[in-house]
């Protein structure tokens, strides 16, 4: 058989016979569709979600990747042009059903994951519903931003980078992993500095404030320096440490 993950490109009957041969673990991506700057699409997210999913399931081994939830919660973001943004209760519904959907064809656990900082707190809401109406598969998630944040300044302390210019948004880190999965959606002579100051207001606040505001770019921190090396280097030490955590069975809450 193919060795595909992503559940979207294979046929039912590899899908259950995937299940069926060991595949016992699904992932999946929570995306977005929002403006990442002058210089990277506004799928961003859900790219990174591909090829995060893909990534963690052939590390793991035993995992497929469900196909990745393409909307988000964005609304702080739709002042510029492209974005399109779900409302949390919808999110919260969506994750609930795709959940539920993917419980019946026999995966012992669902393993939920963000790759738009904005989908956290949907993701923190929907979880204790899923996992009391789930009770039989494990449903494991990572539902925290500080995890990611923590996880980052870590990786750009031992890297010797600036975690201002790194960024959280559209900067040298997914500028980065966008030149490592899709170059040919990456426009670097239109990458340049957005905003270095402190943008923590953007997730403590249920509502962000518009993003025009703080960066008329769009980017939270600096795009320039982005490399396809250091993508790798994101890519490799954020899915070795996902899978370390599935595997210890620290993110079954
Ligand atoms: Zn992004």
């Amino acid at each position: 058989m193919r060795d595909a993950v992503l559940i979207e490109e294979m046929t039912w009957p590899e899908v259950r016979d995937a299940i069926a041969g060991g595949k016992r673990r699904v992932i999946v991506m929570l995306g977005a569709m929002e403006q990442h700057g002058p210089h990277l699409p506004i799928g961003v997210d859900t790219y990174l979600g591909y090829a995060t999913g893909a990534r963690l399931a052939r590390r793991l081994g035993d995992a497929l990747v469900a196909p990745v939830v393409s909307l988000g919660y964005s609304r702080g973001h739709l002042p510029m042009a492209g974005t399109v943004s779900i409302e949390e209760p919808v999110l919260e519904a969506v994750i609930a059903d795709v959940c539920r959907s993917l419980a019946r064809h026999g995966f012992k656990e669902i393993i939920l994951l963000c790759s738009h900082g904005g989908n956290y707190r949907a993701l923190q809401h929907a979880l204790p519903g899923v996992r009391r109406e789930l009770a039989g598969v494990r449903v494991s998630a990572i539902a925290d931003f500080d995890e990611w944040l923590e996880h980052t300044k870590q990786f750009a302390a031992r890297e010797g980078l600036d975690m201002a210019r790194l960024g959280v948004h559209a900067a040298q880190g997914e500028t980065s992993m966008m030149l490592a999965h899709r170059p040919d959606l990456v426009q670097m002579d239109k990458a340049c500095e957005g905003f270095l100051g402190d943008a923590s207001i953007r997730w403590r606040s249920k509502v962000p404030p518009p993003m025009d505001e703080m960066s008329p770019t769009g980017i939270l921190g600096d795009a320039r320096n982005a490399s396809a090396a250091l993508g790798e280097k994101i890519f490799a030490d954020r899915i070795e440490r996902i899978a370390r955590m599935i595997e210890a069975g620290e993110l079954a809450g």
